[in-house]
């Protein structure tokens, strides 16, 4: 039951989909939210391939249909690990479980329309470089506050501090550095490079995103409605063999793999190349008295399977929840919860992202398709559907933490394959 917000007043940093998904759910409900950006977001933001999870969000904010307009329908995802086979995942195998489909879409209208549902549904929003300065609780616990200029543009606050502060500053991760906080980092040490193309073959079927085992690291192909947004992600030290800028590297990666340059030989740029590094991250803490993080500012652990911006909305749903149906007294524990299901959603996915690293998952599927040519029939292939079932529901965001699904990963991960050794299809 949602207690009423009316006299709460909350200040979220960061407009990102994280902070506008909080800031929308809370001003529907009444809540003061006040959301601030510096605007320093640049247009080509990655993050394009969506999962099946975020469509029952579009749902929950009413912008499924804008998100179609401007999005491309995604099928599926196809895992090409060599130049030979490919892994083909169609979200229809999650029917019962999510809706069988996703979108891709690009950054800036995406990420603009979250902002105007925001807007509509009452939030205010306070374009600025938000500054912030360290208080102190009466128990003496160090926590952040804004900065009295930061404050002053909002003056129906009338120089009060919002009852709670959200960071959603994304990888910035304003408040931790603040407060020095501590964090666990991934292995990889992967830099991405990414831009638009035109004059490409479309992956098939229509709207497939495609990831591509390289020699070194992988490439993604994410088919948007004017362009293919082609990326790779590849071990930072390794990448310097390609070349020394971001547009050779990204180029040559392209062009020394088959099946990559075959489906773009004359492909035409038609943006800058755009560059990420160091992003697997998990923070040891994600609140304190008045203050909580959302999104990536808690953390984030790799893009293969695209769980970024599923986690950063719906982890903007879970805090929002925590902070509806409680009274400021029940946060502590509400945002101890939340952080908990933020942590097992992350561990989940690091987990689920392994087996694609280790090649685990291809020794499997080849393991599968084995059996099926030893053994046809109905047996085998209710077998296949129902791991199928749970992969997919696990991939598309629906049964990533679910016990049963994971179990069933373990097991067939530990005991299911045979004849074929994962490491011939790990990505190095
Ligand atoms: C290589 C790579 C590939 C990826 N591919 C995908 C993918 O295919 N699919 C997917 O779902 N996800 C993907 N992601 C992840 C996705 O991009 C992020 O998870 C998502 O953008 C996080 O959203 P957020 O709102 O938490 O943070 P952000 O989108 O980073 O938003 C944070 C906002 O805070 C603002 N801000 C920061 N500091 C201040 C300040 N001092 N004052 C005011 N404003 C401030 C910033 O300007 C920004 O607008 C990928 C990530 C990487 C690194």
């Amino acid at each position: 039951m949602k207690i009423a917000q009316k006299s709460l007043c909350v200040g979220i940093v960061g407009a990102g989909p994280a902070g506008a998904t909080l800031a929308c759910l809370l001003a529907r409900e009444g809540v003061d939210v006040g959301f601030f950006d510096d605007g320093k977001r640049p247009d080509m933001v990655v993050g394009e391939s969506l999962i099946p999870r975020l469509v029952t969000v579009f749902r929950k904010l009413g912008i499924e249909d804008d998100v179609a307009a401007l999005g491309t329908y995604k099928p599926g995802v196809t895992w090409i690990f060599d130049e030979n086979d490919a892994l083909e995942l169609s979200f229809t195998a999650m029917r019962g479980v999510l809706p069988t489909y996703a979108y891709n879409v690009p950054r800036k209208p995406f990420d603009d329309l979250i902002h105007e549902t925001a807007l509509k549904a009452g939030a205010r929003f306070i374009p600025c470089n938000v500054k912030l300065e360290i208080g102190q609780t009466e128990r003496g616990e160090k926590v952040p506050r804004l900065a009295a200029e930061t404050l002053a543009l909002v003056p129906e606050w009338k120089g009060k501090q919002p009852d709670l502060l959200v960071d959603a500053s994304g990888r910035r991760r304003l408040f931790a550095k603040l407060l020095g906080l501590t964090a666990k980092v991934g292995q990889r040490k992967d830099v991405s490079h990414f831009a638009h193309y035109e004059n490409v073959m479309m992956p098939k079927p229509a709207g497939q995103t495609v990831i591509t085992r390289l020699k070194h690291g992988w490439s993604w192909r994410i088919p948007l409605q004017h362009a293919l947004s082609i990326g790779v992600v590849v071990d930072k030290d390794h990448a310097r063999q390609y070349g020394s800028t971001a547009e050779e590297q990204l180029e040559a990666m392209i062009d020394q793999n088959k099946p990559l340059a075959e489906a773009c030989p004359d492909r035409k740029r038609i943006s800058p190349v755009t560059t990420y590094a160091n992003y697997q991250l998990i923070s040891d803490e994600g609140h304190g008295e008045g203050w909580v993080s959302v999104g990536d500012s808690f953390g984030f652990v790799d893009p293969m399977l695209s769980p970024g911006l599923c986690m950063a909305m719906t982890s903007a749903e879970m805090l929002a929840d925590a902070i509806l149906h409680n009274t400021p007294s029940g946060w502590d524990r509400a945002f101890t919860d939340y952080l908990d299901w933020f942590r097992e959603m992350l561990k989940a996915w690091q987990e689920l992202v392994d087996i694609f690293y280790s090649g685990q998952i291809f020794a499997l599927q080849r393991t599968g398709n084995d059996m099926s040519r030893r053994f046809p029939g109905k047996i085998s292939m209710i077998m296949q559907r129902h791991f199928e079932k749970n992969i997919s529901g696990m991939a598309g965001g629906g049964l990533t933490t679910h016990p049963y699904s994971r179990n069933l990963l373990r097991f067939m991960t530990r005991y299911g394959i045979y004849g074929h050794e994962p490491s011939d299809f790990a990505v190095l």
